[in-house]
């Protein structure tokens, strides 16, 4: 089913971290397929959003807190729960009891769906969930959804998705809340944060090319060996695959993701190919790396959805890096003129 075939037209649909990266996309695109009411709830002050969008019902709220899940979730029929306190590697690992504090979020929006009688609810989980065994090797086999027990996630991040999933679950069985769930791996493209800490790797790696080329440095610094493997989705892929899974039957967790398997040195060929330029790499090899090797096993996504991503990793890096030039050159002229 598509998910036309699901939601109306005049459907209040909640968007959780609308004012987020993945959020913001998906809002833009309900907004673009004509759905009248799209609420769009995040912690951060709207002017702070990664994408505003006129026409929809834009509203900050903590999430963490029980009455403002009860206020985003008042009427609404589905919900599609994006927030969450989380960044790339760098934060995740350094702040792991904010990143299991979503819990709070994930709990109250479910408490708040259920008491506002919502028809279906969608939960982003993450790669994050896999035991860490599994992902000794940088020639890593992809990891298959019965992959997640027995548990040893990411710690902080990781266990907080696990927990909320199973929430998600017994939710479902116990109250008939129709609940889904996506592993996302690694989801990136323009309006993502490239810098300030919480950003990805990609995004990373593109602002320190570029930030390179503007300096005329010729080196740049790399977290890790380089040789670390991850998939990287696409997030129109990310879209795509969301709206499929939302309007499926398909109510154990599912995996998310790009299948290309690349090194870091190899996403850092890429975009040095975008770029027109070669550096030096400076391997940080203290830094925080993750796990060695991560990819998507998406045989099940593929037999039950008929999902597979569309977008090469270096078609979705060229627009990635494009967006992150131009945000970075927008900055700099604007300081120009404050100094003028
Ligand atoms: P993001 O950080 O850009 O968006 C999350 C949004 O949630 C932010 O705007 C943040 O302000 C908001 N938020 C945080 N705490 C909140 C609170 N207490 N109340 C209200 N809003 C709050 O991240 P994203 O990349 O858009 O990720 C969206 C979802 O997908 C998250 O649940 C994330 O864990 C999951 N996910 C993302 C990736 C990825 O690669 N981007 C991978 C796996 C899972």
């Amino acid at each position: 089913m598509q998910i036309e075939n699901l939601i109306g037209k005049d459907d209040l649909i909640v968007v959780t971290g609308g004012g987020g990266f993945i959020g913001g996309h998906l809002v833009f695109d309900l907004v673009q397929r004509g759905y009248k009411r799209v609420r769009a709830v995040d912690i951060k002050p709207i002017a702070d959003w990664n994408q505003v969008f006129p026409g929809v019902e834009n509203t900050q709220g903590d999430l963490q807190e029980r009455e403002a899940c009860d206020r985003a979730a008042r009427g609404a029929r589905f919900v599609f729960n994006l927030a969450a306190d989380m960044g790339g590697m760098g934060f995740i690992e350094t702040h792991k009891a904010e990143c299991m504090l979503s819990v709070l979020i994930n709990t109250n929006m479910l408490l708040a769906a259920k008491k506002h009688g919502v028809e279906r609810f969608f939960f982003s989980s993450s790669a994050c969930v896999y035991a860490a065994g599994k992902q000794t090797d940088a020639n890593v086999t992809p990891l298959k959804e019965g992959d997640a027990y027995p548990a040893m996630p990411e710690d902080g991040y990781g266990w907080e998705k696990l927990f909320s999933e199973r929430m998600c679950r017994h939710f479902r069985e116990d109250f008939g809340l129709q609940t889904r769930v996506a592993r996302y791996h690694n989801v990136y493209g323009p309006h993502g944060t490239f810098d300030g800490g919480r950003e990805k790797a990609p995004a990373a790696i593109c602002r320190k090319v570029i930030a390179a080329k503007m300096t005329r440095s010729r080196s740049i610094e790399i977290w890790g060996d380089g040789e670390q493997t991850r998939s990287f989705m696409y997030v129109d892929d990310c879209l795509y695959g969301t709206k499929r899974l939302m309007a499926s039957d398909v109510v154990d967790p599912l995996n998310l993701g790009s299948d290309e398997l690349v090194s870091i040195n190899q996403l850092v060929d890429i975009v040095e190919g975008v770029a027109g330029i070669k550096l030096q790499r400076i391997y940080k090899l203290d830094a925080p790396k993750g796990v060695r090797g991560r990819n998507s096993d998406n045989t099940l996504i593929k037999a039950m959805l008929g999902w597979v991503p569309s977008i090469a990793l270096k078609d979705g890096m060229e627009k990635t890096y494009r967006w992150i030039y131009d945000e970075m050159h927008k900055s700099i002229d604007q300081r120009r003129q404050v100094y003028r």
